[in-house]
Formats: structure tokens, C-alpha cells, sequence
């Protein structure tokens, strides 16, 4: 049994039909990316395993425990957005420290918490920043505290990068890979960008019309590329 256990997904929007029987299963610790053109179904399938969107048929299990029925902030899982979806009228601190606060964790033990989280990201002096004060790349890595701060079993990142200019998406993404891997968090990661996806997973699911065209680590998806579309979209092919 996988960790997660995604298994014949599928959503539509009226007659939209968006995700079309979606399998995947992820190991503990992993870092899997869906990789495709914008509509594919991408962040779809990504909202599903969060449980903002509600699939039409198909399974996600954690653990061997079906997710379907189950709130998001039931869920145990972190997610960072495209856009910096932080509070502007909080601190970096309370930022880090929200989700911990919802959870009704002890003053003491959150306070630790966010220290260590602002240490795991490289902030460790700005807990009393606002969010403005910030440059991207900072409120990206804050939104990333945020997400692992109330430690969720699965890490789910939305084209965290892609607002970013080109030199900082670089060094963030090996830092993301590297408190990834540091944490041994289960993650999946939402992009468009095929050299993001090869230079940081350990396995990508190429997308097409909400079809997983081929599963397969960077190098099986880069040398043999199963589909044209493969081909094609991740550039072997001109
Ligand atoms: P991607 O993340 O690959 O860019 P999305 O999952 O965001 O793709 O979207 C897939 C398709 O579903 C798109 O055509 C999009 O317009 C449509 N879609 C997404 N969410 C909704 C929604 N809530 N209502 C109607 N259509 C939607």
C-alpha cells in the first residue's frame, strides 16, 4: 500500500470534463510533480487531494483512509499557493503561527514552533516583519513555513515558484527540494515548467487534458518518452 493513493479520479465542470481516471500512488517521503499546459487539470486534481474541490468518482487515500468524506483542514495537509496568499495585517510570526492557533496549540509550544519553522526556511529575524516588507522570495519561503508549521502529512505546492523572477525560482526551488527531503515530506508539486519538474522530482506525472499521459522519474520521462505529447512537451522532441 502507498502512502497516497489516488485512484480513478475523476471531475468535471458541467460538461467540462477535467480530470479523467487519474491514478497515482506516492511513497512516504516523495516528491512527485504534475507537469503540463495550463488546463490540463493540474490544480484540480491537486484541490481534490486538499479537499476544495469534490471529485465525481475515484478515491484519495492516506494512509489506507479514504480522504473523499473528509474536511480539508481534516486532511493533515499543507499547501502553498501561486500568489502569496498571506495575511497582510500579520506578522511573518503570526503568519507561521496561524494555522497553529486555529489548532488551539499552547502559547509556549507555538512560539517554539514558529522559531523553528522561520530557522527551517532561513528567517530566522523576521518573525516581526509584515508581509510588504518582504520580497517575494521571502513571503514564498513564509508561506512555506506556514504550511509546515502544523507538520501535515502531505505537502501540496501550486506553482509556488512561478510569480518569482527567473534567478530567485531558481535557488527556491533547491531550497523547497531541500526542506523537502530534509523533513521527508510527502509532496506534489503543480507546474507548468518542464525544466522545474525535471531538475526536482524524484517522479512526474505528465498531463494532457486531464489525462496522465506517462509516469516516470525525470530521467524515464526526458530519454523515453512514451507519447508524442511527452515528447513534445518536455522539448526531446522538435
Ligand atoms: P491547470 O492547473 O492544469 O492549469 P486547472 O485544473 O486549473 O488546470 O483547470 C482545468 C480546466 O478546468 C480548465 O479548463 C479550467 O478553466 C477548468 N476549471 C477549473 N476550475 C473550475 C471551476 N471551478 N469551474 C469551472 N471550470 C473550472
Amino acid at each position: 500500500m502507498a502512502f497516497l493513493e489516488i485512484s480513478r479520479l475523476e471531475k468535471s465542470f458541467g460538461p467540462l470534463h477535467v480530470v479523467r481516471d487519474f491514478n497515482l500512488d506516492i511513497e512516504q517521503g516523495e516528491f512527485v510533480s504534475l507537469l503540463g499546459p495550463s488546463g490540463c487539470g493540474k490544480t484540480t486534481v491537486l484541490r481534490m487531494v486538499a479537499g476544495f474541490e469534490t471529485p465525481n468518482h475515484g478515491a484519495i487515500r492516506i494512509e489506507g483512509r479514504d480522504m473523499v468524506r473528509q474536511r480539508p483542514n481534516q486532511r493533515k495537509i499543507g499547501m502553498v499557493f501561486q500568489a502569496y496568499a498571506l495575511f497582510p495585517n500579520l506578522t511573518v510570526a503570526q503568519n507561521v503561527g496561524f494555522g497553529l492557533k486555529v489548532a488551539g496549540v499552547p502559547r509556549r509550544e507555538a512560539a517554539d514552533r514558529v522559531a523553528e519553522m522561520l530557522a527551517l526556511i532561513g528567517l530566522p529575524d523576521l518573525g516581526g516583519r509584515y508581509p510588504f516588507q518582504l520580497s517575494g522570495g521571502q513571503q514564498q519561503r513564509v508561506a512555506l513555513a506556514r504550511a509546515l508549521a502544523v507538520r501535515p502529512r502531505v505537502l501540496l505546492l501550486d506553482e509556488p515558484l512561478s510569480a518569482l523572477d527567473a534567478k530567485i525560482r531558481v535557488s527556491l526551488r533547491t531550497e523547497i527540494r531541500a526542506i523537502q527531503q530534509r523533513l521527508a515530506i510527502t509532496t506534489i508539486f503543480v507546474t507548468h515548467d518542464q525544466e522545474e519538474a525535471l531538475s526536482i522530482s524524484d517522479r512526474i506525472v505528465v498531463m494532457n487534458g486531464g489525462i496522465a499521459e506517462q509516469v516516470g522519474t525525470p530521467f524515464q520521462i526526458y530519454n523515453h518518452p512514451t507519447t508524442k505529447f511527452v515528447a513534445n512537451f518536455v522539448g526531446t522532441l522538435n
